[in-house]
């Protein structure tokens, strides 16, 4: 008998066939799918002990974000004192590197539960996490996966590895601790990674320490690369290479790590990441916010480098992310026919792809064997709606539209709109008095 069921949905299956059931059937089993149907053949084969009538809904695969920073929340509202930033640098400085460096253990836990929860109200049931305490290294990551396992999503966590303040042994240190921590004990929804800050802030020896932890422990490693022109600059400066030539040269590169950004990538970096098959994660909002520039992301995928999509703390809303990526390029190439394929595939179909390589979960499918990441959306189609249009109502219609149901393998997070297990209301009461304690700390 499953254990649960979705029946009479319009289900985009984004499996191999890219199949669209436009009544269709889902049943469910030890957290994997075990049967897409169309509708009147998946029951007589399965017996469900708890049944979601989807009609009038759209069934997809829960959304994934491949690069998330769940500390940013307490920047929300926030006065920075002084003048505003007026460069990449000063808005490290002024605003992310003094939060950061304030975040107490109650405050990491606390700031993580909120974007979860948004994750889980917008759809996205994966993330691809980037964590930075750097007054609070040692054991933040367990703080994070906690909140992660209660919220009920999957996440791939790592700690920020970092120079500026002298604490990079610390934080080498923290990523071997949680990625030891998982190998003795098995969650079904957490996966580490060894991360580093970005290249300017982090030395050869802290660069050789968590390639070497990455090799051990058979993950790769996520850095934010190239992020603005002054990563460039001081790489060239201090090594005499640039920032992908620099990771190369260190073996830090490769199928299962995620380089996020590269904005300012020349074309030898690009072959570098295509060669190592690094995987490259964009985050159109975040650029556009701190005014780094527009990463050509559109020539990369042509050239065959595999380009996810992520929100770097934005938000928790890969549909959104989307089209803000459909749209900056169609902008910035001044070219009404680009990216209505590649922005939705960025979301759709590569940040599966990445977070199979680097984590090793099946999803973003749903599909037999497939882990049970589903979403249920509210959207009436008010034109016709199959496997050649789909992408249109992607970008034009479901967009704007509301997430139902959440189910994170196969456990129901939210229904009818109503988180099941999380009371939100208690939870923004602490973390509006543990931020308003913070921002006096700064
Ligand atoms: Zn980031």
């Amino acid at each position: 008998m499953a254990s649960l069921a979705i029946e009479n949905g319009l289900i985009v299956t984004m499996d191999k066939e890219r199949r669209i059931l436009k009544r269709g059937n889902v049943a469910i089993e030890d957290g994997k799918i075990v049967s897409v149907e169309k509708a009147g053949e998946a029951r007589s084969k399965y017996r469900a002990e708890e049944i979601i009538d989807a009609t009038g809904k759209i069934v997809m695969p829960g959304l994934i974000c491949a690069h998330h920073h769940l500390y940013s929340t307490f920047a929300r509202g926030m006065a920075i004192p002084g003048e505003p930033a007026k460069n990449f640098v000063e808005i490290l400085e002024k605003l992310w590197w003094k939060l950061d460096n304030a975040l107490t253990k109650e405050d990491i836990y606390y700031s993580s539960l909120i974007p979860l929860i948004e994750c889980v109200r917008n759809g996205t049931t994966t993330i691809i996490d980037h964590h930075e305490s750097q007054s609070y290294q040692k054991g933040s990551l367990e703080e994070i996966a906690r909140a992660v396992e209660e919220v009920g999503i999957r996440g791939s966590l790592c700690l920020g590895t970092s120079d500026r303040y002298g604490r990079g042994k610390e934080g080498v240190d923290e990523n071997e601790r949680f990625l030891s921590l998982l190998s003795s004990r098995s969650s079904q929804l957490l996966k580490g990674l060894v991360g580093l800050h970005a290249t300017f802030t982090v030395n050869d020896d802290t660069l050789d320490k968590s390639v070497k932890l990455a090799k051990k422990y058979g993950v790769g490693i996520h850095v934010h690369c190239a992020e603005d022109k002054a990563d460039e600059d001081e790489n060239l400066k201090k090594y005499n290479m640039r920032v992908v030539e620099r990771l190369n040269s260190h073996e830090a590169l490769g199928e299962k790590s995620i380089a996020v950004h590269c904005v300012h990538v020349d074309e030898k970096e690009m072959d570098i990441l295509k060669s190592t098959r690094t995987n490259v994660v964009h985050n159109p909002e975040s650029n556009m916010n701190n005014a780094v520039g527009c990463a050509d992301v559109l020539g990369m995928m042509g050239n065959g480098i595999e380009v996810g999509l992520g929100t770097d703390g934005m938000s928790s809303d890969m549909l959104s992310q989307m089209r803000c990526s459909y749209l900056i390029h169609r902008h910035v190439k001044k070219d009404p026919r680009v990216a209505f394929l590649e922005a939705p595939a960025m979301l759709l179909d590569n940040n599966p792809k990445i977070v199979k390589r680097v984590a090793g979960w099946r999803v973003g499918e749903i599909a037999k064997g497939a882990l049970a990441d589903i979403i249920l959306i509210d959207y009436l189609p008010p034109t016709i709606l199959n496997e050649n249009n789909f992408l249109g109502h992607l970008i034009f219609g479901l967009v704007d539209a509301t997430v139902d149901t959440t189910i994170c393998n196969g456990k129901i997070l939210m229904r009818d709109k109503k988180l099941v297990d999380l009371d939100e209301k208690s939870i923004t009461k602490k973390t509006s008095q543990l931020a308003s304690e913070l921002w006096k700390r700064l």
